[in-house]
């Protein structure tokens, strides 16, 4: 007997009729005698929805009430999807994320998972009933709801999955698998077997939003086997792990791309020690997470600062940099929201040469111009124009033969 834990994702919980299905999936498990830990997110569109009720209300929600407004969403899931199970026969009992236990840090809205208490988990296992638990929410250390971040649902299953040592962990969604790059921009992406936890923490943290970043870091860490499968079809899935002899041997795994970024620059900047500092300083202590940086070789004594950021936070991070390019004497600031992120990744890219020529001529013969760049062991990542996402994927699909296995 094994014990599986698995998370449906918010389409495959999207109406009653879904939940109903979710419920015959955990059924047919449990008929083959394993033991099992559901986590579901909200029902589709619940979470922005309510995301929207808020800003009604207030453009500046008290992070704190914020959590306690959209954790609601997870509730509703839990409980249906109880009945359907009991309904069906099999005894099952929900817990929202601090019933359970899930004990995370006060950071409202991007809370970390500190530690799990899962004795009621534990107890209602033994007594043969399936547990329901609410993804993407937890609880501090005063009591108060946090959540963990959009998609951290996917978090939820793998922490709770390395607190039970579970078999398995199995995130449930709208496709079938990790692939290539996402299947709804180019229709030739190939669903890859296997990947490893680094190449997916990669994808993840490049804008692949199939698993959530936390997600892979916390299975990575713990070792969980971590599989995504599709919630409407049978099938194998795509098994994250360790590196193995059975891994494709592929240069590049996939492309990921990340439409929330945003780049700004300031200009004519006094090259002196100090000033990366002076200029990120007050951006981070803002919160605002800076992604790629790129600072110009000095030239009359004076330097270009170029830096991306989440689309989110591209107003007031422009606003910050204007006051400091007014202290430290810059000519100008300009910045541009409507730029996106794409990324080769693949830890193949390690030992071969040319693939960043391959990856520039592919999108200098579509006429996307690169604004920025940056590498690291095992990816490359372009700033380009919004309007060239889809053109530019594709492009670079083709042109790295992804869509065929690589024997
Ligand atoms: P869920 O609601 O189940 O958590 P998500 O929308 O968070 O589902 O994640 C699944 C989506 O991720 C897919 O519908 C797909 O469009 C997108 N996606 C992005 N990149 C990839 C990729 N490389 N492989 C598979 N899906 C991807
Ligand atoms: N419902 C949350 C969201 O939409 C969490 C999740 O689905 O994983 O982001
Ligand atoms: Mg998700």
């Amino acid at each position: 007997m094994s014990l599986i834990v698995q998370k449906y994702g918010g389409t495959s919980v999207g109406t009653t009729e879904r939940i109903g299905n979710v419920a015959d999936k955990v059924a047919g498990w449990r008929d083959k005698g394993n033991d099992v830990v559901v986590v579901v997110s909200a029902m589709s569109g619940e979470t922005n929805r309510l995301i929207g009720l808020a800003s009604d209300i207030t453009d500046k929600p008290s992070p704190r009430e914020m959590d306690v407004l959209v954790s609601t969403g997870e509730q509703v899931t839990i409980a249906l999807l109880c009945m359907a199970l009991e309904q069906r026969g099999y005894p099952a009992r929900s817990y929202t994320g601090s019933q359970v236990h899930i004990l995370t840090d006060s950071s409202f809205s991007k809370a970390r998972i500190l530690d799990i208490d899962n004795q009621n988990v534990q107890k209602d296992l033994s007594a043969g009933r399936v547990v329901v638990v609410a993804g993407f929410q937890g609880v501090d250390e005063h009591g108060s709801i946090t959540t963990l971040g959009r998609g951290g649902s996917d978090t939820t299953a793998v922490a709770l999955a390395a607190a039970l040592k579970a078999d398995e962990c199995q995130i449930y969604t709208d496709v079938d698998g990790v692939y290539t790059t996402d299947p709804r921009v180019v229709s030739d992406a190939r669903r890859l077997n296997k990947i490893t936890f680094e190449e997916m923490l990669e994808m993840a943290s490049l804008g692949s939003k199939v698993l959530q970043i936390r997600a892979v870091e916390f299975a990575g860490k713990y070792n969980v086997p971590l599989r995504v499968l599709s919630s409407f079809e049978e099938g194998e899935g795509t098994l994250i792990s360790y590196e193995d002899e059975e891994m494709e041997d592929a240069l590049i795994s996939g492309i990921a791309f990340n439409r929330d970024e945003a780049k700004l620059t300031i200009l004519g900047v006094p090259d002196q020690p100090g000033v990366a500092h002076k200029i990120l300083g007050p951006i981070s202590e803002a919160n605002v997470e800076v992604d790629m940086i790129v600072q110009n070789i000095a030239e009359d004594s004076t330097t270009d600062f170029t830096f991306t950021v989440h689309r989110n936070d591209y107003d007031k991070a422009l606003d910050i940099l204007k006051q400091s390019a007014d202290e430290l004497g810059a000519r100008e600031v300009n910045g541009d929201n409507k730029i996106i992120k794409i990324s080769l990744v693949g830890v193949g890219m390690r030992s071969h040469a040319g693939i960043a020529s391959k990856m520039f001529e592919t999108l200098a013969g579509e006429g996307i111009n690169i604004r920025m760049i940056s590498t690291s062991e095992i990816k490359i990542s372009v700033v380009v124009d919004e309007k060239y996402l889809e053109l530019g994927v594709r492009a670079l699909h083709e042109a790295f033969e992804l869509e065929k296995s690589p024997q």
